[in-house]
């Protein structure tokens, strides 16, 4: 095992079974990123505080979930003197992910420079290209995951269509609460024809507008001004599509209430008419539905 930072090691598995390097370095906490239970390697009385992260080294495993509650992990040894081991197997690629954020999260850096900090200790390391993009979004987040962020949402969807043909149905709690049966004073958004409250603005999942018409080089378009528009709103799933959803991997959006047709959803993702990519893709024609705004009378 290697020192990267005052109390914090990265290594491998088989470094567990040095109990008396533990001790020497002072490691009270061992935080095991492996899909091997890490348990039988340690006896029962080593008297270390344990925590176990199930992850698959693989571009598709999610590991930005777990990078602040690691953080935590991490700074408790940290900050009471005592040191903590990160390990996964090989000690390469998913331990290395967390000892990155926690760098990153510590002393405010880009990715970039924790993971060359990191690489600087130990050559060999190399998360893979999946915790590399997790990596960078959480530098965009501030290095604290805001689960009812948009950038977040979006993660999640894209992990789930990772794993889509291999899911029986889409998880109840991926669905917004759908906004016809609740209330709430945020903007929201509802059908143009028939009224019936469709999505809330937090369901809208911004993107960064793409690079127009030159994105759709098999398309003739008569305005090359260069004049970008999203002409759709992409959002997160809501409960009343659930039906639509069910066992396919694309198909329309009608309106639940009146039927007619709001737009469109693929798992395989879709591109937004300002040339963007989204994956996946749920979406609504913005000329279908009629933006709410609480209005605010003052005197
Ligand atoms: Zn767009
Ligand atoms: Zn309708």
């Amino acid at each position: 095992m290697l020192l990267v930072d005052p109390g914090l090691y990265i290594g491998t598995a088989a470094d567990l079974n040095d109990r008396q390097a533990l001790a020497d370095a002072s490691v009270t906490h061992i935080l095991s990123v492996d899909s091997a239970d890490p348990a039988p390697l340690l006896p029962a009385d080593g008297g270390f505080r344990r925590k176990w992260v199930n992850v698959l080294d693989e571009a598709t495993s999610d590991l930005l979930s777990h990078m602040d509650d690691c953080f935590l992990f991490i700074q408790e040894a940290v900050d009471g003197g005592k040191a903590a081991i990160v390990h996964c197997q090989a000690g390469r690629s998913r331990s290395a992910t967390i000892v990155t954020a926690y760098l990153m999260k510590r002393y405010q850096l880009s990715f970039s420079e924790a993971y060359n900090r990191l690489k600087s200790v130990k050559q060999d390391v190399q998360v893979n290209s999946g915790f590399e993009e997790q990596l960078l979004l959480y530098e965009t987040m501030h290095c604290a995951v805001d689960t009812c962020s948009p950038l977040y949402k979006q993660y999640r969807l894209t992990k789930l269509t990772e794993k889509y043909p291999e899911m029986q149905q889409v998880p109840r709690e991926l669905f917004a609460i759908d906004p016809a049966h609740s209330s709430s004073t945020e903007v929201s958004y509802r059908c143009r024809k028939c009224r019936r409250t469709l999505f809330r603005g937090s369901s809208i999942l911004t993107h960064p507008v793409g690079e127009g018409a030159s994105a759709f080089a098999h398309k003739k378009f008569s305005n090359l001004s260069g004049d970008v528009q999203c002409t759709s709103y992409f959002i997160e799933p809501v409960q009343w599509m659930e039906q639509a959803l069910l066992g396919v991997m694309d198909g329309q959006l009608l309106c639940p209430k009146c039927s007619s047709k709001l737009g469109s959803f693929s798992w395989c993702g879709d591109q937004c008419s300002c040339g963007r990519w989204v994956t996946p893709a749920f979406q609504l024609h913005r000329n279908k539905v009629d933006e709410i705004r609480q209005l605010h009378i003052q005197k």
